[in-house]
């Protein structure tokens, strides 16, 4: 690849880093697990080693979470929250650790190991002994706002007796494992969606506009750090000792360790014993013991020097195949399905397993009656790895793919080049109710009420058979009384219709994502919007077969390009539009409008402090361009400051910036971050 294609390819991996990030930090709904995530992310790490000059302030490599929505209330952090260092092996640890050494220049250095727990980092701060306000980490600058939902969480105090005067407590907000599974049952009784994990559920109940709902869930927060002024601490075990006695809770899974042999045997230990905890952890952070220690090590923009986080292998677990079934897609892919005999893997209870597709589960020849080793890897799906060949009942047999679909029995066809085995009948009674369920799911017109069960009943009553159909039914009910069916009532049938009437307006990401066009997951459909800017540019190329343009999109192939593109060859997919949007006569049942905001206002809310003198542009036209980006220029630096442009001879605004911890880019980076956006 020329130099040219890697910075193509940079550009590309950091806007869907940056994509991911906000659906997993911002919206606590991940668009792909986080193996794929990583994945992209070591590519990036890989082209930045080698083209240093990419590693722009604002890679995802140099950058903590995910900015905060525009109308989030905010709260700037005085100390930044940052990430962690991963470690992988112990060769990584002994990289870590003789860093460390040559820095002190000491061998002499304890270590605290706590378990890294798999939640969100809360900060919560105390004036006079009162608890005044939680934040999320954000960006790791500026985080949420969450003191309302802080307050409804039992296990953390209110007061603290005997405190210094300003105390700032940093902890992980976690659900039980036991909570979790509480919590998933009951969301299943309601035919509600479930959380994948107890992470996602401790972040979704987090951050509720509602507190009384996070009240409702129950979360603990487990705390591990504190900044204070008090001269009495002297050690990461000294604030663990402190914490506990002001009535927070800390991990019992802590150990002060003189080297790093004893390190190692405990990580081992904790590792045998993490699926008997009672919440999930993801691996265990060695911690400098001696806190002048850590304040010498400091920290790189992403990173604080004295800690680190050995990662633990994916979790494992055996159980066997009661059955293999298949399923029908909504874009009409077969997949084979496992189904297990329960199985608990990281707290999560598992019972069906994906086998993906028919050359995987013909390659790994995996048969009903066989034992299986099962991985979760901290997210999402469980994997099954291998069947264990030596415990095969001896009459069991290949599965056998079937060669017509389980729904409607139409023969499956194998498409040149493709993977996945289709029933190609778009009447498909499965096809059609995958489409309606990811058409009113959360990321598409996300209408509350709508849950996998609620869109059976209504599709198998005939009462919704197309996308339009949902925006009459408060009509027809006139005459439907869905009321008196069973598992409704009044009260679920009036918030349905008005969800349904909320749903009315939406966003043209949204909209596009909403159509469940092969390939075109969140991420596209968000490029895709920004390409088209409005619904009727969209609709100009869709009514002109002009899809194949897309391919000019950053990011987006000639194989997306040309799934948008055959989507709409099919007439019937253009007349669903028309029945929604209207079609220049009769005015439809939705509107379409503009697009969420993607990566244009990437200054959205902040104030920018220009300072020394530049050379690419004059301080009128960086006033202008920091607004085009939704950003404001401030002439003097404070701590509200989000910031700091650095041209030559910057002097005093850069070191008062440097001392309250705020972001400085120079001119070149800055202009670096407004192209990247624009592209
Ligand atoms: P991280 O969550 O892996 O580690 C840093 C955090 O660990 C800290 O901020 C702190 O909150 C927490 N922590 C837990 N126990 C701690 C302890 N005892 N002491 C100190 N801190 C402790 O890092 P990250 O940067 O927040 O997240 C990166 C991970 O998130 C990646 O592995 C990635 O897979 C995942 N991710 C996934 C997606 C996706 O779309 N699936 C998107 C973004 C990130």
């Amino acid at each position: 690849m020329s130099y040219y294609d890697k910075k193509k390819r940079h550009i590309e991996l950091s806007n869907l880093l940056k994509s991911y990030s906000k659906q997993y930090y911002i919206f606590d709904d991940p668009s792909v697990s986080d193996s794929e995530y990583d994945l992209l992310y070591k590519e990036l790490l890989e082209i930045e080693e080698e083209f240093p000059e990419l590693k722009t302030s604002d890679s995802p490599s140099q950058t903590v979470g995910a900015k905060i929505l525009k109308n989030s209330k905010k709260v700037t952090h005085a100390t930044p929250m940052l990430s962690l260092e991963n470690a992988y092996s112990e060769e990584d640890i002994s990289n870590f650790i003789d860093r460390v050494r040559k820095i002190l220049k000491t061998e002499n250095i304890d270590w605290v190991l706590e378990p890294k727990l798999d939640g969100l980092s809360a900060s919560i701060i105390y004036k006079n002994g009162v608890l005044v306000s939680a934040s999320t980490r954000g960006d790791g600058t500026v985080g949420e706002d969450v003191t309302p939902n802080v307050l409804s969480v039992d296990c953390i105090p209110k007061k603290i007796e005997k405190t210094p005067s300003n105390i700032e407590i940093r902890g992980e907000i976690v659900m039980l494992k036991s909570d979790f599974q509480q919590l998933n049952k009951q969301r299943e009784e309601k035919g509600e969606k479930l959380f994948a994990n107890p992470r996602n559920a401790a972040a979704g109940s987090l951050r509720q506009l509602d507190s009384r709902i996070t009240a409702s869930r129950k979360l603990t927060f487990f705390a591990y750090s504190m900044i204070s002024d008090s001269k009495d601490i002297a050690t990461q075990i000294d604030v663990l000792n402190v914490l506990k006695s002001f009535g927070f809770t800390v991990s019992d899974n802590i150990m002060l360790c003189k080297n790093q042999a004893e390190a190692f045997e405990f990580y081992k230990q904790i590792e045998r014993q993490r699926s008997e905890l009672e919440y999930d952890i993801d691996g265990m952070v060695y911690k400098v013991n001696d806190l002048s220690f850590q304040r010498k090590l400091g920290a790189s923009t992403k990173f604080p020097r004295h800690s680190i986080a050995y990662k633990f292998p994916a979790e494992k677990a055996q159980t066997t195949v009661l059955n293999i079934i298949t399923q029908v897609g909504r874009t009409g892919s077969i997949t084979p399905v496992a189904e297990l005999k329960p199985v608990t893997v990281g707290g999560v209870v598992v019972s069906r397993a994906t086998l993906h597709n028919k050359d995987e589960v013909e390659k790994r020849d995996i048969r009903v009656g066989d034992r299986v080793v099962l991985q979760r890897a901290g997210d999402v799906i469980p994997q099954i790895l291998y069947p264990i060949l030596n415990e095969r009942p001896t009459n069991s047999v290949p599965f056998n793919f079937p060669m017509t679909c389980p729904c409607c029995e139409s023969a499956l066809i194998k498409e040149e080049k493709e993977v996945a085995i289709k029933c190609i009948n778009l009447n498909c009674k499965a096809q059609l109710l995958e489409r309606l369920k990811h058409f009113v799911s959360k990321s598409a017109f996300n209408i509350e009420g709508l849950g996998e069960q609620n869109v059976r009943f209504l599709f198998e009553n005939e009462i919704v058979k197309s996308p339009v159909d949902i925006f009459y039914i408060e009509e027809r009910n006139k005459e439907l009384h869905i009321e008196n069916a069973d598992g409704w009532g009044k009260q679920s049938v009036e918030n349905l219709f008005k969800s349904i009437n909320a749903a009315r307006t939406i966003s043209l990401d949204r909209f596009i994502y909403s159509l469940g066009i092969p390939q075109v997951g969140r991420a596209v459909s968000k490029l895709i919007a920004n390409f088209f800017q409005t619904y009727s540019h969209f609709l100009d190329c869709i009514k002109n077969r002009e899809g194949k343009k897309l391919s000019e999109i950053h990011g987006i192939g000639f194989s997306i390009a040309n799934d948008f593109s055959t989507f709409f060859d099919n007439e019937n997919n253009l007349k669903i539009i028309q029945e929604l949007c209207g079609d220049g006569i009769s005015r439809g049942v939705i509107d379409v409008i503009g697009i969420e905001s993607f990566e244009k206002n990437i200054f959205s809310g902040q104030s920018i402090v220009f300072t020394g003198s530049f050379k690419k542009f004059s301080r009128e036209e960086a006033k202008r361009l920091a607004e085009k980006f939704g950003g404001r220029a401030a002439s003097s630096v404070s701590s509200k400051t989000s910031l700091l442009v650095a041209g030559e001879g910057a002097g005093q605004k850069l070191n008062q910036a440097k001392e309250l911890g705020i972001k400085i880019v120079s001119e070149d980076d800055f202009i670096k971050i407004i192209s990247t956006s624009e592209e």
